[in-house]
């Protein structure tokens, strides 16, 4: 046994597989076929990697492992949403949440424990921000899901806890290995980056990545998103909304998703709406309009649904498509904004209601 800790071969993607391996002073493509055991096969043995040398094989014993997170609780929802709760190594928990549809499969992965981002108006928020996910512990939720539904998911959003491009070095090559020939092959535009609007971040990715993007507007002007998400004052809408055009300007098909938590009384007026036709004008988009999801302790509360869709046909008229999000897993808490990662006494009284389901991978 060696005295340096094993390397996690999950979070590795092709070419730094390949370099490993070449570095190890085996072949490369012995990288890219052990790639394609863990995520296409789900093996996590590296006796059961036929095709791998015996020597290579105990020689990856002594330096590697393939180590995804553990479910240890796994909650359906009355909807067909299913939330797994995932143990990280250190003890940590993070949530998973499965949201099957007639034509797809999403899964809405983590990228952070935690998130330091404070929007007021979702429940993440309120329990602080643990420590960034790596790479292994973000595509470690895809083989997870892989595994669990017998078929890789058709389409990933970055959606879960966490702001994604806060987690930039890990989150880029977790969605790379989602998009690997080698691995999930989910297509670029399946992927989608959810993010609150780092603007620097976001330029960086528009370089390495070309997945599809989502941004957490809420707010149509600088005052009332200052309040709601509060990295808006670091950088406002006049910076965002260029970076945001920037990113989808190379491919004329291709639109921003703005996400709209619709909140009674705060953001949903019909001036709103036309404030936020304004904001848009020339920007290709798509607005997704959230109901809010409430938690203990808000003070938010859920627009009334007439007033959602008076909003949706104000944009709709303005020739901006605009669709109304369906709750989905929210008697499990794992709606938009309701997932907090670890399990709470909230949920632990919840357990003696709903069906659970323990599970153990490893
Ligand atoms: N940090 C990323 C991912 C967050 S979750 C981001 O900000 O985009 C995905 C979406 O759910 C975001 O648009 C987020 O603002 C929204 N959300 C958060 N809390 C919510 C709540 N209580 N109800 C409805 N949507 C919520």
């Amino acid at each position: 046994m060696s005295d340096t800790p094993k390397i996690n071969l999950l979070g590795l993607t092709r070419p730094e597989m390949e370099s490993w391996f070449v570095n190890l002073g085996a072949k490369a493509f012995h990288g890219r076929n052990v790639l394609k055991w863990i995520h296409k096969h789900g093996v996590f043995d590296f006796d059961a990697m036929t095709d791998v040398p015996q020597r290579l094989r105990d020689l990856l014993r002594d330096k590697a492992r393939v180590a995804p997170p553990r479910v240890v609780l796994t909650q359906p929802a009355s909807d067909g949403t299913t939330k797994w709760v995932l143990e990280l190594e250190d003890g940590q928990h993070i949530e998973t949440v499965y949201i099957p549809e007639e034509s797809r499969s999403t899964i809405c992965v983590s990228s952070q424990v935690g998130c330091a981002l404070d929007c007021s108006f979702c429940s993440t928020a309120q329990q602080g921000f643990n420590r960034n996910l790596t790479a292994a512990e973000i595509v470690g939720q895809v083989w997870l899901a892989s595994r669990l539904l017998g078929h890789p998911p058709s389409n990933v959003v970055m959606m879960g806890m966490g702001e994604p491009l806060a987690n930039f070095d890990n989150v880029v090559p977790a969605m790379e290995l989602m998009q690997e020939d080698l691995a999930y092959m989910i297509s670029k535009t399946r992927v989608t980056i959810s993010t609150s609007g780092i603007v620097p971040a976001l330029r960086r990715l528009r370089e390495v990545s070309d997945v599809s993007l989502a941004v957490s507007l809420h707010a149509p002007d600088n005052a009332l998103r200052d309040q709601l998400v509060p990295i808006n004052r670091k950088y406002p809408l006049e910076e965002l909304i260029p970076a945001c055009k920037e990113f989808v300007q190379h491919d004329r098909r291709r639109k921003i998703t703005w996400e709209y938590v619709m909140l009674d009384g705060v953001n949903d007026s019909i001036a709103h709406a036309k404030a936020l036709i304004r904001l848009l004008q020339g920007v290709p988009s798509k607005v997704n309009l959230i109901p809010f999801n409430p938690f203990p302790g808000t003070d938010y509360q859920t627009s009334p649904a007439d007033r959602v869709e008076a909003f949706r046909q104000r944009l709709k008229r303005a020739g901006i498509i605009a669709t109304t999000r369906k709750t989905r897993g929210d008697d499990i808490d794992a709606a938009c904004g309701q997932l907090v990662g670890k399990v709470h006494d909230r949920s632990r009284r919840r357990l003696q209601r709903i069906p659970v389901v323990q599970e153990s991978y490893q």
